[in-house]
């Protein structure tokens, strides 16, 4: 259903808990959402489309973003920039659709405090300790990289009392059911008003 506004709904949580994953198979789904593509200066994955997976760039070309204010967000994780393009988001939501961040947690922070009316979505991990084996069975990254994401994890989790709603993610399908039902929770809570 389209509202006169979009609502602007963020994914976020710990490196590893399965973002990605739950995002894309949200999208296969029957959605009307838009999900706003990031852009990142980190080194393209093999079978990583450059403007479906990501806009890839240089530091030179995203720092040049972020100069001229077209980021909503960004943040700097793993010694890779992460950001959200500002126009495509605000344009989306005020044609009237929902608009779908995946983003890393201090991001999101950054976005709370510019949207406040967003809907904050904490994907939290079954355990610490399946968390580290999904960050390590995914393979694509060295021993050091691996470190830093676990550690980086453990301070994200600390900022899981700003969101709206927390869902675990044991089984994927699960964890898309919920954000589809947090999703029509949110129209219906602002039909009544
Ligand atoms: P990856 O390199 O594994 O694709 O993503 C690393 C982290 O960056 C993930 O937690 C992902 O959700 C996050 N991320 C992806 N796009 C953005 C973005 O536009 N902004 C921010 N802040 N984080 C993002």
């Amino acid at each position: 259903m389209i509202d006169e506004k979009g609502i602007l709904f963020i994914l976020s949580g710990p490196s590893g808990v399965g973002k990605g994953t739950v995002r894309k198979e949200l999208f296969k789904r029957k959605t009307e959402l838009k999900y706003s593509i990031s852009i990142t200066t980190r080194e393209q994955r093999p079978g990583e489309v450059d403007g479906i997976d990501y806009f890839f760039k240089t530091n030179e070309e995203f720092e040049s973003l972020i100069k001229q204010n077209k980021l909503l967000e960004h943040a700097k994780f793993v010694n890779n920039y992460y950001g959200t393009p500002r126009e495509y988001v605000e344009k989306t939501l005020a044609e009237g659709y929902d608009v779908f961040l995946e983003i890393e947690v201090q991001g999101a922070m950054q976005v709370k405090h510019n949207f406040p009316e967003g809907v904050f979505i904490f994907l939290f991990p079954p355990s610490l300790e399946e968390l580290k084996n999904r960050i390590v069975g995914r393979g694509t990254e060295t021993e050091d990289l691996i470190l830093n994401r676990l550690k980086e994890a453990r301070n994200e989790i600390e900022m899981m009392d700003a969101y709206d709603y927390v869902v675990v993610n044991d089984d994927v399908d699960k964890a898309v059911n919920k954000i589809q039902s947090i999703i029509q929770s949110e129209h219906c809570k602002r039909e009544r008003i």
